[in-house]
This record gives C-alpha cells, sequence and structure tokens, in this order.
C-alpha cells in the first residue's frame, strides 16, 4: 500500500510502498477513505509535537474509511461498515477516562497519526473499539474532518465556553476549526463574531452564518466590537490560531466574567496576559483539548442531521501531502484540506 512517511523532522514526506497491516486481536483494517490535514500534522512534522519524539511515522488522525478486515473474535457484522476514528486509544478505566473526558486519559494506549501509524496511507489498523460508524449519506471527506474540525470546536463550545442562547462571542481564526466553531455556536443561539486576517476566510465565515466579520488587523477592531456589544465586549472568546500576542487581544474583547477558550497553542510564544484585568473582570481562561467519545458521537449525529456541515475546501491525492502541508503552513488554504487515496492515483 501507499503511506506517506515522515522519516526525519523538518523533511518531506515522502512516499513509500508498505505490506497492509494485519489485524491483532481487538482490531479491524479500515481502507482509508478519506484523511484530514491539520495544523497538528504540521506540528509533528515539524517535531514541535509533545506525542512525538520517533521517526518514522505516518501522520493523519482525521480518518474516515470502510472497514475490510477484522481481527480475531471480531463480529464480522463490522465487515464493510463506513466509520470515523476516535484517534486516542484510551484506557477506558482512568478518572478522566469515566468522567467522559478521554481526551485527558492518563493512560492513553496511543494516538492515531502521533504515535500509532496515521491515516496518510491506503490502509490503517484501529482497535475496534475506537471506530463509530456514520451514515451513508456523509461522504469520507466530510467524515474525516468532523473528527476534529468540528468535534474540538464543540467541545470548546458546549464544554468550556459553555455557549448559551442570546450571547454573543467571538471565534478568532476562521480556518479549519473557525468554520465550525461558527456553525456550532450558531447552534447553540449565541451571535458570532469571527475574525481572521484573510478576506477570503471572513466571507466564508459569513456564508457559515457569522453575523460580523471583522479584519484582525483592522485598526480599531477594539472600537468595532466595542460597537456590536453595546460597549460590553463579548461573553466568549474561542481562540484557534495561536498567533502570538492573540490572547492581549482576547481578554480585551471579552466582558466581565467573560471565557476565553484556548484551542491553538504556540510553543515557541508564552501565553501572557495583563493580570489587573483578569481579577478586575473576573475572567476564565480555559485550554480545551480535543473532545471525549460522547461529543465525538454528538457531532456524528449532529453531521448526520445536516445541523453542521463539514466545510471540505480542497481534495487532493495522498501522494500530494507534502505539497498540501507546505500550503497549509503558508496560510493558502482555506477551510479544510483533505487527503484521498484514489485520487488521480
Ligand atoms: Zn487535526
Ligand atoms: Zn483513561
Amino acid at each position: 500500500m501507499l503511506c506517506m512517511v515522515l522519516e526525519a523532522f523538518g523533511a518531506p514526506l515522502i512516499p513509500q510502498e508498505r505490506e497492509i497491516p494485519k489485524p491483532g486481536e481487538g482490531e479491524v483494517i479500515l481502507k482509508v477513505g478519506a484523511c484530514g490535514v491539520c495544523q497538528t500534522d504540521l506540528k509533528v512534522c515539524q517535531g514541535n509535537h509533545p506525542a512525538v519524539r520517533d521517526v518514522p511515522v505516518i501522520p493523519g488522525h482525521e480518518v474516515a474509511g470502510e472497514i475490510v478486515e477484522v481481527g480475531k473474535n471480531i463480529d464480522k457484522g463490522y465487515l464493510g461498515k463506513r466509520v470515523v476514528v476516535y484517534a486516542y486509544n484510551v484506557c477506558g478505566e482512568c478518572e478522566f477516562c469515566r468522567a467522559g473526558r478521554e481526551s485527558l486519559c492518563t493512560n492513553l494506549k496511543g494516538q492515531v497519526g502521533f504515535s500509532m501509524p496515521g491515516g496518510f496511507a491506503e490502509y490503517i489498523k484501529i482497535p475496534v473499539k475506537s471506530v463509530f460508524t456514520i451514515d451513508d449519506n456523509v461522504t469520507y471527506e466530510k467524515a474525516s474532518i468532523l473528527t476534529d474540525a468540528v468535534a474540538t470546536p464543540y467541545h470548546a463550545i458546549k464544554s468550556k465556553a459553555r455557549v448559551k442562547e442570546g450571547e454573543t462571542i467571538a471565534v478568532i481564526g476562521a480556518g479549519g476549526l473557525g468554520l465550525h466553531a461558527i456553525q456550532i455556536a450558531k447552534l447553540f443561539g449565541a451571535k458570532v463574531i469571527a475574525i481572521d486576517l484573510r478576506d477570503q476566510s471572513l466571507n466564508l465565515a459569513e456564508d457559515m452564518g457569522a453575523d460580523w466579520a471583522l479584519k484582525g488587523d483592522e485598526d480599531d477592531l477594539l472600537g468595532a466590537v466595542n460597537e456590536i456589544t453595546s460597549g460590553q465586549g463579548v461573553s466568549a472568546v474561542l481562540e484557534l490560531t495561536g498567533n502570538p500576542g492573540v490572547e492581549s487581544l482576547a481578554l480585551e474583547l471579552l466582558k466581565v466574567a467573560g471565557r476565553m477558550v484556548l484551542v491553538a497553542y504556540n510553543i515557541t510564544h508564552p501565553f501572557r496576559v495583563n493580570s489587573q484585568i483578569m481579577v478586575s473582570k473576573e475572567i476564565e481562561v480555559y485550554g480545551a483539548r480535543w473532545c471525549g467519545r460522547n461529543e465525538f458521537r454528538e457531532c456524528i449525529e449532529l453531521v448526520s442531521d445536516a445541523k453542521i456541515v463539514p466545510y471540505v475546501g480542497e481534495v487532493h491525492a495522498l501522494k500530494e501531502a507534502d505539497s498540501v502541508l507546505k500550503r497549509l503552513q503558508a496560510g493558502e488554504i482555506l477551510g479544510r484540506a483533505v487527503l484521498v487515496p484514489e485520487k488521480g492515483s
């Protein structure tokens, strides 16, 4: 099978032919239908991801596909099922797994596309407990990106920002995650201010339902937000860029008792904020790491019911993985790009 392999951090992904994996006990083999390409893959390839310390690696954690082989003792009924993958192989028993916060599992047995081979391949081996079936009406391209580009902002908005009907929130970064964050916040009854540096992303943000779309480098961004919110500020800010200094902006946009949720991170620029504003406004700050299994399931349903529509910006052949990553890094991709094994190969 074809797979795209990282052999050294910072080096390009290179195509390799490998044997199709064999399922062990409790495992299934997927024929990959599509795999999303994410900023986190860039971190993996650059050696900037804490879960990936060794190469070679096959990246790709946003996986959808068809079950084509099952391991010993697994019901043959799984064969032919269309599924998406919950990328963390969690223990199911620790304090956080039992609380439905599986993305914080303290006894992780592996992560697809990080410490386990990922979806930048034609086939992939997955623990059967990590696959979730999807409806026939959801394409693999859309399904693949729901696993992260929908599920991550869903968790951030539902469980961390706790967005309520009638609130106005700001989404900073209208990229792969942001375009879905807008849809999700609207679903929760909020009004949404989308902020981005790129005109095309702002146009897309409006298409996704953003009530206002503002340029991040606008001279008087704060004034514009104050005007929208009658001088109050927003109830919550979702920070999806990891850009240096954006946390100070987020803090200024928030009203009293506002919630700041950090979804993106930046390992070279530490988070710095004005503690006086934090204290006097009683600002709440959260990190949000992916999603729990129940939230994952809820996202699958919302996409099945077309309440959230995953926005696939571009579709490319698997062997183009490296050039897609380079364009993602250059900020040239609108929405989420996905890789598909068959296209043009
Ligand atoms: Zn991702
Ligand atoms: Zn656990």
